[in-house]
């Protein structure tokens, strides 16, 4: 069984030499245990966290361990008896061909209507966070104007969908004018801003006439503070994720005093600690996936030991939607 550790903590931006790839002898499989060939792992930015030991909401990844991640693939031998040899399954088995597991977070899924590698993303954990967010914090009414950064990846690509379909105006900001053209004219979005064309204020400014009335924040940094300026008053900003500083570097906000002038609610949220709206979001994703009504896009890299460059690049944008590693 080949298996990628966490070998070193980074300082700094991820490096090479923090994952070590191992063979390690699959050992006989246990009374109530499952294994599972896994197909495709999920790269996720949450990981960057876990692989310091900083003060979080959840423990750092231990080293010289099998490096954490959710991965689908099909049951290989079973002595479960919910699960069963060609079952599909969706869990966190880590970055290794193949997972053991006493079938505690391990789920069947459907591939029939919505393929395996969505469940990851569009019909998983990414697709529920831009549900959240956008549904139960941000709480749209048709009309509004919903801007979300980071427009183009796994989460952001979801939310301004569910913003249109919610008769929003859905503005993106995303990285480079590729990115930008697929958010407006493959997901639909009103409008995309590049934040990197150098022009990031006035750019919002004119996408945004109206002012912001939601804000799906995944970015920090810049691009927090020139949204913050546009926000509308008593606008709603669900705080998901702060990429721009993952690798420590300082995103300040520049001008706190827009909280209160403009009456903002902020609310930082971590998917995880909601489990209870998982079943309704994944039935409504599953849904409009099947129906063609939601649009998404992969990245995938091939073989497990593309996974540390494929992460690495994630981190500096190089993905394009959903970041995925396909092992068979
Ligand atoms: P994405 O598919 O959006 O990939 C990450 C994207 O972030 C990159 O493609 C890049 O897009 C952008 N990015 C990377 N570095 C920077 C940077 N320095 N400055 C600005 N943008 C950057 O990933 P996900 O959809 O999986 O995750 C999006 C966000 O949601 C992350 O912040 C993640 O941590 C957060 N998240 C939070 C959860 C929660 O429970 N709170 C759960 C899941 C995700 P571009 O090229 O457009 O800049």
């Amino acid at each position: 069984n080949r298996q990628i550790l966490l070998v070193s903590r980074p300082q700094g931006a991820v490096t090479p030499d923090n994952f070590k790839l191992v063979e390690t002898p699959l050992g006989a499989l246990g009374p109530g245990q499952v294994r599972v060939r896994n197909h495709y792992l999920s790269l996720d930015p949450y990981m960057r966290g876990r692989m310091s030991d900083a003060k979080s909401y959840a423990e750092p990844q231990p080293l010289n361990e099998v490096m954490i991640g959710g991965t689908v693939g099909e049951v290989v031998e079973s002595n479960h008896p919910a699960f069963a040899v060609g079952d599909k399954v969706v869990g966190a088995l880590g970055w290794q061909e193949y997972g053991t597991s006493d079938g505690v977070g391990l789920h069947k899924v459907d591939d029939t209507h919505v393929p395996l590698s969505a469940y990851l993303g569009v019909v998983g954990m990414p697709g529920v966070t831009a549900w959240y967010g956008l549904n139960k914090i941000i709480a749209p009414r048709a009309g509004q104007t919903i801007v979300v950064s980071a427009a183009s990846g796994a989460v952001g690509g979801v939310v301004g969908q569910l913003a249109k379909l919610a008769g929003c105006r859905a503005v993106g900001i995303a990285g480079g004018p590729d990115k930008c053209r697929y958010v407006v004219e493959t997901l639909g979005f009103d409008a995309c801003v590049d934040y990197k064309a150098g022009n990031l204020y006035p750019d919002l400014k004119a996408a945004t006439p109206d002012g912001i009335d939601g804000y799906f924040e995944n970015v920090g940094g810049e691009v927090l503070n020139a949204t913050l300026a546009r926000m509308n008053a008593f606008g709603r900003i669900a705080l998901c994720g702060m990429i721009a500083g993952y690798n420590g570097e300082p995103t300040p906000i520049t001008q706190p005093s827009i909280l209160l002038r403009s009456r903002l609610l902020v609310q930082g949220f971590i998917i995880l600690e909601h489990l209870d709206v998982w079943p309704e979001a994944l039935r409504e994703l599953g849904g409009l996936v099947a129906q063609k009504k939601l649009q998404y896009r992969e990245t995938i890299s091939q073989g497990l030991e593309s996974a540390p460059e494929a992460f690495m690049g994630l981190l500096t944008g190089k993905n394009f939607g959903k970041q995925l590693v396909k092992l068979i």
